[in-house]
This record gives C-alpha cells, sequence and structure tokens, in this order.
C-alpha cells in the first residue's frame, strides 16, 4: 500500500515549509504547486488524496481553483482543505461555497493543522482509495 499522498498549493514559502514540517513525519508523500493553475493541473494529473489550497494565490486563486477541481469528475471527490488568511466568517463561507470541505486559517497553528489533517484520513480509514 503507497503512502497516501497531500497535493499542498501555496505560494508563501514560510509556510510552505512548516506545513512540510508538520506532514511529512506522519508518513504522508508530499506534492508541491506554487500557484493555483499548477495546483489544478497537478490535481488532475496526480489524483492526491486530499489537498491543502491557499486561497490568495497567483495565476489563479484558491477559490476559482476548488471550483475547477471540484467540477471535474476525476477529482472531484479530493478533499480539499482551504488556507484562509483571515479568521472571518465571510473568508470560510466563500471557501465553503466554492467546494472546500474544511479550512484552516493563517498564521497556521501546527497542532490543529496537524489533528485536521489527520481527521480526514481517520474518518476514511487507512485506505482512501477503498
Ligand atoms: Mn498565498
Amino acid at each position: 500500500m503507497s503512502e497516501p499522498c497531500i497535493l499542498i498549493v501555496e505560494d508563501n514559502e514560510a509556510n510552505l515549509h512548516l506545513m512540510k514540517e508538520v506532514l511529512k513525519p506522519l508518513g504522508f508523500t508530499i506534492l508541491v504547486a506554487n500557484d493555483g493553475e499548477e495546483g489544478v493541473r497537478m490535481a488532475r494529473e496526480n489524483l492526491p488524496d486530499l489537498i491543502v489550497m491557499d486561497i490568495q494565490l497567483p495565476k489563479m486563486d484558491g477559490l476559482t481553483a476548488t471550483r475547477l477541481i471540484k467540477s471535474t469528475a476525476e477529482t472531484c471527490r479530493i478533499p480539499i482543505v482551504a488556507v484562509t488568511a483571515h479568521a472571518l466568517l465571510r473568508d470560510r463561507e466563500n471557501a465553503r461555497k466554492a467546494g472546500c470541505n474544511d479550512y484552516v486559517t493563517k498564521p497556521l497553528n501546527t497542532r490543529l493543522f496537524r489533528e485536521k489533517i489527520r481527521s480526514f484520513f481517520q474518518a476514511v480509514g487507512s485506505t482512501p482509495e477503498s
């Protein structure tokens, strides 16, 4: 059984580094895209088990990328966790409407981030494909 794969779509180097540090010890294979267009392309090519999606991204924002991923048959079932810049209700609402399954807020709380990501894999068991 291969390791579960997480695609991180994030343009901020510091945040990206932090997310990798949290997720790698958990045994995930990590893929990275640095803008929204690359994120959509990599989601289609690699079919990750989960996507962490920053909202403010170059080329294509994270909400648009999420809508595209969620409107394509091959990728619509991949859970997407939005990374919102503020803990504002409006941002969370926009993320939810675009199709995001959950959200975390910046600045990243590493403990909450770890638990949130793990909860998706505990919910579906250790075989996300089944
Ligand atoms: Mn950003």
